[in-house]
C-alpha cells in the first residue's frame, strides 16, 4: 500500500574520476578508421558559448544500474537468507518490499507496487573540468588511449584499438534523489550511503579489471525539502539530521 510523500533528499555531488572513464557512446557517427570504442557525449551542450562540441557526460542510468547490481550482492530479498544476486540467480529482485525494489523499483512481475524512491540525475563536467580539458588535450575533450593484445609468442602487439577516455582528475557534478514516503525508514538512506561506497570500491563504466573507471563521490550539500508545509520548505540538512527527516 502506497504512503504519502512527505518530501525528498537531494544529495548534491561531485563525481571525480581517478583513473581513465570509458562509458560508451553510440558509434553511429564515427568515421571508418576512426576511434573504435568513444565515449558517450552529449550532443552540443550550451552551457557557454566557449563550448562548440560534444561534451562526455555520465548518465543518471549508468550510475543507478551499477549501484544496484552492486548491492543486489550484499542485500537480501524480504524473508530470504540469501542475497538478491545469489537468490534470484542474476535477474534483479522484484519482490516488491525489500530496499532494493523500494529503492530502485521492483523488476517485472512485482508482487506488490511501490513508488520507486531513487532518482539519479545526468553529471555533467563542471566548468573547471572543461577549462582543464581545454588546456591539456589540445582541444579535445577526452584522451585516445591505444589498447594492444600482445601476441604471447612473438612479443609485439596485435591489433590496436583505440578507445576514448575521459581523464584522471575530471569532475562531473549532479543529484542523487530519494524520495521519503510516509512510513518509509531512514535505512533506505543508508542503503544508497552503501551503494556509493560500494561503487567507488568497484568502477564505473568499461574496462573495470584493466583499471579504468574508478570513481570517488564528494557529498557537496544534503537538501531537504518538506513537502508538507506550504509553500514547500527546502533547506540544507547534515547527515545527523536525516534520521529525523524519516522520524523514528
Ligand atoms: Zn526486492
Amino acid at each position: 500500500m502506497s504512503k504519502a510523500l512527505k518530501g525528498i533528499i537531494k544529495i548534491e555531488c561531485k563525481i571525480r574520476v581517478l583513473t581513465g572513464l570509458h562509458i560508451g557512446g553510440s558509434k553511429e557517427n564515427v568515421e571508418i578508421g576512426g576511434i573504435d570504442n568513444i565515449v558517450i557525449k552529449v550532443p552540443v551542450l550550451k552551457l557557454d558559448e566557449a563550448i562548440e562540441r560534444d561534451v562526455p557526460y555520465i548518465p543518471g542510468s549508468s550510475i543507478k544500474g551499477k549501484m544496484r547490481a552492486l548491492l543486489e550482492w550484499v542485500e537480501k530479498p524480504e524473508g530470504s537468507m540469501q542475497v538478491i544476486a545469489l537468490e534470484n540467480k542474476g535477474e534483479p529482485c522484484n519482490c516488491g518490499r525489500c530496499r532494493v525494489c523500494k529503492l530502485f523499483g521492483a523488476h517485472k512481475n512485482a508482487k506488490t507496487e511501490e513508488p520507486v524512491r531513487l532518482r539519479v540525475e545526468d553529471f555533467y563536467p563542471t566548468e573547471k573540468t572543461i577549462d582543464m580539458w581545454k588546456k591539456f588535450l589540445d582541444g579535445d575533450f577526452v584522451e585516445v588511449k591505444v589498447e594492444n593484445t600482445i601476441d604471447r609468442i612473438k612479443g609485439t602487439a596485435l591489433h590496436p584499438r583505440h578507445q576514448e577516455r575521459v581523464i584522471p582528475f575530471s569532475e562531473f557534478t549532479g543529484f542523487i534523489k530519494i524520495r521519503v514516503h510516509e512510513g518509509d525508514r531512514k535505512e533506505l538512506f543508508d542503503t544508497i550511503i552503501r551503494g556509493i561506497q560500494l561503487l567507488e570500491d568497484d568502477y564505473l563504466g568499461g574496462s573495470g579489471s584493466r583499471g579504468y573507471g574508478k570513481v570517488k563521490f564528494i557529498k557537496e550539500k544534503i537538501l531537504w525539502t518538506d513537502y508538507r508545509k506550504q509553500p514547500f520548505e527546502e533547506k540544507t540538512v547534515d547527515e545527523n539530521e536525516i534520521a529525523n527527516i524519516y522520524g523514528a
